[in-house]
């Protein structure tokens, strides 16, 4: 299956299904002329992995490659530093392409490489997890600066997404959570319909069969494109994929990148965006049914214990998306329509100490 994404300054194909990895090496052929270097960017974990079948696909070019450690530690200046140094010492140029062979951390890394090195040069998303149906499409690129994630960084198109859903099969069962929680994100914000299907047909994660991982992956980009295409750099109704990400962020950052995955962070910043939804947006909505549904798939639905609520505030308002210092959530009027809505710093507080 292909889905064409279609943004302001670029429209792309992403090719998903189990096997699609195949049709990389005739797309590459095809799609540029003189192709001079293949510069794959992949962490230890996939490395070790996949990188096997990706090589073979590739055969008889002789790709460059360079891994990261795995997770949040691809997204430093160090390892983007060191990223471009190796792009000039093996010669890539303008007519070379850079892979990114990973999750959302190496997507993210790989394509602001792409975008600097010489001012640009090509990039294709190999996405590895289910988290990174998100990440993979919409262009937004960056690595992590001390005082902020993703804070340095630029929107920058790939060229194609290859989504090969065999590769994640070996995902830990925390790494599928991370990502299914944003597939239902998808469905919360956009989709009462495919929110109903996801509910009554996904009970068991370990359990969701090839056919249904391939809907529910299509449907989730397909809705994140229709937010994309709309406002590619973000001005005004992208802000609603933001849905349960202004806790959620919170209490990633306060427990630290790595101990939380970030769907688990933001399933629980979901949990209580509705709950603030159901009491100032006039959301009709089953929030108990909904919470015993994902603690049935493995969620925690309550804020971690020992964070601290004034922590939590500071926290939320430093998200370089709330704007002078005022918070403002996404909310749902009904499933499948958000609004933002700015909320005052004592509500949050006695809502955060009452949840
Ligand atoms: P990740 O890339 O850190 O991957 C999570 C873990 O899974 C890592 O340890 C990785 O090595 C491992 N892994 C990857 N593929 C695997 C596989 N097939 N089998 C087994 N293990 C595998 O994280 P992620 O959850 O994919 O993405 C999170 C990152 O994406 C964050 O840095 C976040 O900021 C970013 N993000 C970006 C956007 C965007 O629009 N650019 C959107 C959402 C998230
Ligand atoms: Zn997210």
């Amino acid at each position: 299956e292909t889905i064409h994404i279609q943004t302001e300054s670029k429209n792309y194909p992403v090719y998903i299904g189990e096997g699609v990895l195949n049709k990389l090496r005739t797309f590459l052929n095809d799609y540029f002329t003189n192709l001079t270097r293949i510069f794959i960017i992949t962490d230890e974990t996939v490395a070790n992995l996949h990188l096997d079948k990706l090589s073979s696909v590739l055969n008889p070019w002789n790709p460059i490659i360079f891994t990261t450690p795995s997770g949040e530690k691809a997204k430093t200046f160090e390892v983007f530093y060191a990223a471009l140094s190796k792009a000039l010492e093996d010669q890539l140029d303008r007519k070379s392409v850079i892979l990114a062979f990973g999750g959302g951390a190496v997507g993210d890394l790989s394509g602001f490489v792409a975008s600097v090195f010489m001012r640009g040069i090509p990039f294709i998303q190999i996405p590895t997890t289910i988290l990174a149906h998100d990440s993979a499409v919409g262009g937004k690129t960056a690595i992590n600066h001390p005082l902020g994630k993703n804070m340095i960084g630029a929107f920058y198109q790939p060229e194609a997404v290859f989504y090969d859903l065999e590769l994640l099969r070996t995902l830990p069962p925390q790494e599928v959570r991370s990502g299914f929680a944003e597939v239902i994100k998808h469905a919360l914000i956009h989709d009462v319909d495919f929110y109903y299907w996801l509910k009554t047909s996904v009970q068991d994660l370990n359990a969701i069969s090839a056919e249904q991982l391939t809907e529910l992956l299509t449907k989730g980009i397909r809705i994140k494109n229709e937010f994309v295409r709309k406002d590619e750099k973000e001005t005004g109704i992208r802000a609603y994929l933001n849905f349960g990400h202004t806790l959620g962020h919170a209490i990633e950052a306060e427990m630290g990148y790595g101990s939380i995955t970030h769907g688990e962070a933001v399933m629980i910043g979901m949990i209580f965006a509705l709950k603030l939804s159901k009491q100032l947006a006039g959301l009709d909505f089953e929030l108990e049914e909904f919470i015993e549904w994902v603690e049935g798939l493995g969620y925690k639905t309550k804020i971690p214990k020992g964070l601290s609520v004034e922590n939590l505030l500071r926290k939320m308002k430093h998200d370089k998306k709330s704007i002078a210092e005022s918070i403002r959530f996404v909310l749902l009027e009904s499933i499948g329509r958000p609004i933002l809505k700015t909320i005052s710093d004592s509500t949050i507080v006695e809502e955060i100490k009452v949840f």
